[in-house]
């Protein structure tokens, strides 16, 4: 990777609030980059020290090669899209777009026109230029948004929850249209978004914020399979919490863990180093299945009760209560023909793997 964006040091301070603590970040050409976090992490401030409507208490901001400490936000080789897009209702689609050119004056009539044309077809918008923009649903309205900031061709576009407004299938169907935007344009798109699942679909690599920290930085594979901590784990999706005491570590990991009994895990399976005694394993509901009456299974199982269940259609989420773990396990089980939806009260095995547990610091 070669990084495009780095930031050194980065702290930001609103009177007595550290909104940025010692953030240390490199982010590569042509990365889909997502900042990930809670409500009020930080992670909206951290995009407009980049994009320069914001300047940073101490720390270094460089874009390229060049510091960018008193290089105002019009002249950094920026763009944002907001989530309120900003459109005027009044204007046509090509005339929304082409007021991203009213400051090159270098151009003429004819040359903006082919810009406006090739951005909208960037966006999938092609001979959309004369419709009025009031008339365009929000999905198409992101996406003159869209247009607008390329047109300009920044080395970067900064995207602040820009899919936040949508209805669901509505951000669903954009999120892998600016996927594949961004591997068709090829530029450093830089997403602040809270939705966990966002972040996975679409990037490269997410820094999941807290309290003005970076508490991990990694792939999306990695983030969900492999999370540091309690916190980074319970904020990407779900995940059950079972205390555990480690007796060893080396190669391998021996430890116990309640519910399960005696376990031996990998060394990967601890993103961080390891200690000996207490400590919490984590695991994904979909890790953990249900073993219905008439089918076999050579993994490990023990038994439980249903304590609650949740029906969606395509999956059940079970609550089994088990021996020696205080709160129930969540599963998640695909609901297949064949398979009965379980009651609660009704005696149930669970079945769990070794390998798909994580260590938690
Ligand atoms: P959200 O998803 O709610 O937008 P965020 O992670 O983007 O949250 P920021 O907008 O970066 O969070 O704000 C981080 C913290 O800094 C918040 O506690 C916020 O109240 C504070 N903050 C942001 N801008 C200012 C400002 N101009 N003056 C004072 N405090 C601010």
């Amino acid at each position: 990777m070669k990084p495009l964006i780095t930031l050194k040091g980065v702290n930001k301070h609103y009177g007595d609030y550290h909104a940025l603590r010692d953030i240390d970040l490199e982010i590569g050409e042509g990365e889909f980059f997502s900042l990930l976090g809670p409500s009020g992490c930080g992670k909206t401030t951290l995009l407009r020290t980049i994009a320069g409507f914001e300047d940073v208490s101490s720390g270094l901001v460089a874009i390229g090669d060049k510091d960018m400490a008193g290089v105002a936000a019009h002249l950094r080789p920026t763009n944002m899209v907001f989530q309120s897009y900003a459109i005027f209702p009044h204007l046509s689609v090509a005339e929304n777009v082409a007021f991203g050119l009213r400051k090159r004056s270098d151009l003429d009539k004819a040359a903006k026109r082919k810009l406006v044309e090739e951005a909208l077809e960037m966006v999938g918008l092609g001979g959309f230029g004369k419709r009025a923009a009031h008339a365009l649903s929000g999905g198409q309205r992101q996406r003159v948004a869209l247009a607008r900031a390329l047109i300009l061709k920044p080395k970067v576009l900064l995207l602040d929850e820009p899919l936040s407004a949508l209805d669901k299938k509505m951000r669903e169907q954009m999120q892998v249209e600016l996927m594949r935007l961004q591997r068709h344009v090829g530029i450093t798109f830089i997403l602040v978004t809270h939705d966990q699942e966002e972040a996975l679909v679409m990037s490269d690599r997410i820094a999941v914020m807290f309290e003005g920290e970076i508490g991990q930085l990694a792939d999306s594979e990695t983030l969900y399979k492999r999370p540091r901590n309690r916190k980074v784990a319970d904020f990407i999706g779900k995940m059950n919490f079972l205390s555990a005491d480690v007796q060893a570590s080396g190669a391998q990991i021996d430890l116990t863990v309640a519910g399960l009994g005696d376990v031996r895990i990998a060394a990967e399976q601890s993103p961080e180093p390891v200690n000996v005694g207490p400590a919490v394993v984590g695991i994904r509901p979909e890790m953990l299945s249900i073993l219905f009456t008439g089918e076999t299974t050579t993994k490990s199982v023990i038994d439980g009760v249903v304590d609650e269940v949740v029906y969606y259609g395509d999956m059940t989420y079970y609550d089994v209560r088990v021996p020696g773990v205080e709160k129930p396990l969540n599963i998640a089980m695909k609901n297949v023909i064949g398979r009965p939806v379980l009651e609660v009260g009704a005696r149930t095995r669970v079945v769990w793997d070794a390998r798909s547990l994580v260590l938690l610091n």
